[in-house]
């Protein structure tokens, strides 16, 4: 029996400035490649984020360091850090590649935060590995910082999501359309299983690591499933309710991930590779981004039927755990798909009644939400400060006027707005409570797109200034920031993104 040393554990914990403790790493080897990031030019630290550091429980300004910041950019491997690219497979635009995997990314271990959650600490644009297939292995400036201010926007607004912990320029150029700044990313996320982890071990028909992942996967994410008749089923459950309720989140925030495949379809639920993402200035449900979405797969309103999809090849994959016989196990496996379908309607009703005020279920509820985001459509509406104004119109900190306005019909608006104030009338609630109810779920800053384009062309120039600013603003989404109002307006049209380039 080893004894402890007090003093000992305390050196320990100081020079393992972080404080590893790898779980993926101890899977068989055909699961990952081991491969260390590739070391940059001329690593320049840009962000950190101190909040999300002292969360993890790391020392940012261990961080801050030269030794930390060599860690970040993938040039100094730190004690305790066991890198690996992740294999995985994935149906991208509705096609099966077989193989996919980290092709640019490097996963450098796990750290066990003082919430007693794990997650992983990846590096994005760290160089290549055995699946990089024609790529370099390297991430642009651009969207480093597209995926920093978006998904830690999104963190702030509440919605489960990947983390942007650091980001490095490297000092080199990535050559794509035009030569770019390059940089890395450190991503922070409760793990990188995807749906395409399971397809890739499907695929090989290796029933054992699909095993071996689904048990991975039930221990790190669903534990309570492990309890249950059959874990694999109440796995795949667990699955389908966290993305039922993701999307139905990215819904209520106008939000559109842009390249919704399987690949990119986190196990965990959480918001995962941000890429061509947006959020929408004017509603329109056929919103598309994407410059690579021709045929609008992963427009605005097909979000909800795409991760269906995709649940429905992860359920493909985990039949044959599935208890009982092929016929029963693939029954029990569509009842799953329902219970997707149901949970989002559900997660839809409840986030768009708090978002018009509404404290009670009526039957007619649903047709009230439908003919608002119908009315917004046909008057280019803009689809936050719609309901960011109709929250201030409620507390009266505001007139109609305000809303009328972001319609281009205003008798339109006016003849929803005389049906709406009847049911608000149907639950009387102080005007105070009800505006307070609504701010709290209709944010007043999102990272517009002309914003966060603003921010990555002064950066490629080397001014992070915009960068900065755009990230303390959305901390604080649901706050009234005066100073920072001009960060709501959408874009004058010479300002308007109409295309969203994924950059790899
Ligand atoms: P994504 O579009 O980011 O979801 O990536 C799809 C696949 O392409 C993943 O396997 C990535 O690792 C890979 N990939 C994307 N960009 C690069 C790159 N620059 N170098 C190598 N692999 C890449
Ligand atoms: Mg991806």
């Amino acid at each position: 029996m080893p004894v402890s040393h007090p003093q000992a554990v305390a050196e320990a914990g100081i020079s393992g400035r972080i404080p590893f403790d790898n779980t993926y790493a101890a899977l068989p080897e055909r699961f990952f490649q081991r491969v260390e990031p590739t070391p940059v030019a001329a690593p320049r630290l840009i962000a950190l984020n101190d909040a999300l550091a002292e969360a993890l429980g790391l020392d940012p300004e261990f961080l801050k360091s030269p030794e930390g910041v060599a860690i970040l950019a993938g040039n100094r491997i730190a004690e305790g850090s066991a890198p690996l690219a992740q294999a995985y497979a994935g149906h991208q635009f509705g096609n099966f590649v077989p193989q996919l995997g980290d092709g640019r990314a490097v996963l450098l271990g796990e750290v066990l935060a003082p919430s007693g959650e794990r997650f992983d600490i990846q590096l994005k644009g760290s160089g290549p590995t055995r699946f990089s297939r024609r790529g370099d292995g390297r991430a642009a400036l651009g969207p480093v910082i597209r995926e920093y201010i978006v998904s830690e926007a999104m963190a702030a607004l509440g919605l489960p999501t990947t983390r942007s912990l650091a980001a490095v320029t490297s000092g080199e150029q990535v050559v794509r359309e035009r030569m770019l700044p390059g940089g890395v990313l450190t991503r922070v996320a409760s793990s990188h299983l995807r749906v395409g982890t399971f397809e890739y071990f499907a695929a090989r028909e290796d029933i054992e690591g699909l095993r071996l992942l689904a048990d991975y996967a039930i221990s790190r994410h669903y534990p309570d499933a492990a309890e249950a008749a059959d874990p694999y089923l109440a796995l795949f459950e667990g699955v389908a309710a966290r993305l039922a309720d993701l999307v139905a989140r990215w819904m209520q925030i106008g939000f559109i991930h842009g390249v919704l495949n399987t690949d990119n379809t986190s196990i965990a639920g959480e918001t995962i590779d941000y890429g061509p993402c947006a959020f929408m200035d004017a509603y329109h449900p056929r919103k598309v981004f994407s410059s690579i979405d021709r045929q609008g797969r992963y427009a605005y309103q097909n979000q909800p039927g795409i991760m269906k999809w995709n649940l429905a090849r992860l359920g493909e994959c985990l039949l044959p755990l599935f208890s009982g016989e092929r016929d029963a196990a693939l029954a029990k496996a569509n009842d799953v798909l329902g219970t997707f379908g149901t949970g989002y309607k559900a997660a839809y009703l409840a986030g768009f009644r708090r978002k018009l005020g509404l404290f009670d279920a009526h039957a007619d509820d649903e047709a009230l939400i439908g003919d608002l985001l119908a009315r917004m459509a046909e008057g280019g509406a803009d689809f936050t400060l719609t309901f960011r104004a109709l929250s201030e119109l409620a507390g009266g900190t505001a007139t109609d006027d305000s809303v009328r306005d972001l319609f281009s019909d205003k008798a339109s608006y006016d003849a929803w707005a005389f049906v709406w104030r009847e049911r608000l009338s149907r639950e009387p609630r102080t005007p105070q409570e009800r505006s307070a109810a609504m701010k709290a779920v209709n944010p007043k800053y999102i990272p517009r797109n002309h914003r966060v384009e603003a921010a990555i062309a002064a950066a490629e120039l080397g001014q992070c200034d915009l960068f900065d600013e755009l990230n303390r603003v959305l901390a604080r989404p649901y706050d009234d920031q005066p100073a920072f109002d001009r960060y709501c307006a959408p874009p004058q049209p010479e300002e308007e993104v109409t295309q969203t380039f994924c950059g790899t």
